[in-house]
């Protein structure tokens, strides 16, 4: 064994292009963005058919979820309890201020994984990607990036 290069191969795959970036603005200080439709649209712009694409927010007080997009009282059920668990008023000793945000952030997770199937996010009937802003309202960055075979 080595400690030089990858600890595995992932076989006949390859980096198709840059990372893309999806701009996304939000409004309040905690909320839901459904960005499924945004995703969506790079997939067909890049003609990305089959593989693998990673979602990734570059940001420390906001996250990425796949969740149910039907009924939007499942999202704002969600934040009423991340916001239960987490309270604004703590002993928190970071200076900004933002802790509450910070821990929602790790909670939630920075990345998904979605599988593309003939140019389509194989997502579930009601499922959809949200993007959680936890210390807004700000402008905030999705980074995209495709694996394709
Ligand atoms: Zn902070």
């Amino acid at each position: 064994m080595t400690d030089k290069g990858p600890a595995f191969c992932a076989g006949p795959f390859f980096s198709r292009g840059d990372i893309m970036t999806l701009t996304v603005k939000t409004h309040t200080q905690t909320e839901f963005l459904d960005i499924t439709s945004e995703i969506q649209k790079i997939i067909e712009s890049e003609n990305i058919s089959d593989g693998v694409i990673m979602l990734y927010v570059p940001h420390t007080t906001s996250a990425i979820t796949i969740n149910e997009s039907a009924d939007p009282s499942v999202k704002s059920d969600i934040l009423m309890i991340l916001n239960d668990i987490v309270p604004w008023n703590a002993k928190y000793r970071h200076m900004e201020g933002n802790s509450p945000a910070h821990v929602k952030s790790t909670l939630v997770g920075a990345s998904e994984l979605i599988a593309v199937e003939n140019g389509r996010l194989s997502l579930g009937t009601w499922q959809g990607i949200f993007f959680c802003e936890f210390d807004g309202p700000r402008t905030r960055k999705v980074h995209i990036k495709s694996i394709t075979k």
